[in-house]
């Protein structure tokens, strides 16, 4: 069965040229054009990142989430953007607590999860599953990925393959389980696992060594897990991020992701249960860690 690509992943006429045929040569604007999202992420607070998107044709410029204001009003003057939304995750303050002072500040639009929008200061528009948000050439997909609050969101952008996962997933982890319990939020990391496999994941926090220490005791003969530990101690020696990560890579190494394997399976004494009680026998592990 012949496999067609959407139109925007097309990069060149001559890929679709039949073969044996001699490549084509097409004046430049008859090529398919590929939407371009600027994407910046810093750190703030302790340990939260903002990430700033920016569509360059359209001028539209969103916070993901909005941790801390004074920084991201900064960062949006020394980059020249005008913030249009602020989308929320969830409602936890480092996620929320510059969501009234960007608002005053820029008059931008603030969406956020429809079933904690009497939680988000300022919310203007209050989202849930499938709802399809347009940012110029792009639509940002609402996924519901409730466990870490039971409201959370994660924003997909699947003509950019990125996706905004809050405090849902992180780099060889999982957000802790505050508000829902272990089945809902594996039901959520399993929506997440079956988006493209190329897709870049940006996430909440920087925990990524500490993540990488704990993964390690449940899947420790996991050579990709071992190599990419090293690669993490090596960034966070020189302070640089280890975000975004890659949804390929977190299902190699994020053992949240893994309660199917047998080694991990082995370690905790759970052979024959259900993936989601081994994933929550692994969360249990690490909150006593
Ligand atoms: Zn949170
Ligand atoms: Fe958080």
């Amino acid at each position: 069965m012949p496999q067609f690509k959407p139109l925007w992943q097309v990069r060149c006429h001559h890929e679709m040229a039949p073969l044996g045929s001699p490549p084509r040569t097409l004046p430049h604007e008859s090529y398919p054009r590929m939407p371009k999202l600027e994407i910046e992420q810093f750190p703030c607070l302790s340990d939260n990142y903002a990430v700033l998107i920016h569509d360059a044709e359209s001028g539209l410029t969103a916070s993901i989430d909005a941790p801390d204001a004074k920084a991201i009003l900064e960062r949006l003057d020394a980059k020249g953007w005008r913030l249009t939304h602020v989308l929320n995750t969830h409602h936890h303050g480092d996620h929320t607590g510059g969501n009234q002072r960007l608002k005053e500040a820029t008059g931008c639009t603030i969406i956020g999860p429809l079933a904690e929008a009497d939680r988000i200061p300022g919310i203007d528009v209050a989202v849930s599953e499938g709802d399809e948000i347009p940012f110029g050439a792009f639509k940002i997909k609402v996924i519901e990925t409730p466990g870490h609050t039971v409201g959370h969101v994660a924003y997909w952008i699947h003509e950019a393959r990125v996706a905004f996962v809050g405090d849902t997933l992180f780099a060889m982890g999982a957000g802790r389980i505050f508000e829902g319990n272990a089945e809902m939020m594996w039901k959520s990391l399993k929506k997440l696992m079956a988006l493209p496999r190329d897709t870049e994941i940006y996430c909440g926090h920087e925990y990524t060594a500490a993540n990488a220490r704990f993964a390690l005791t449940v899947d420790p003969e996991n050579a990709a897990l071992q190599n990419r530990a090293k690669e993490v101690d090596q960034l966070r020696d020189k302070n640089k991020p280890t975000l975004p990560t890659r949804l390929d890579r977190e299902l190699e190494t994020n053992p949240f992701l893994r309660p199917h394997v047998t080694a991990i399976r082995a370690i905790l004494g759970m052979p024959y249960a259900p993936d989601w009680k081994v994933f929550a026998a692994i969360r249990e592990r690490k909150n006593k860690s």
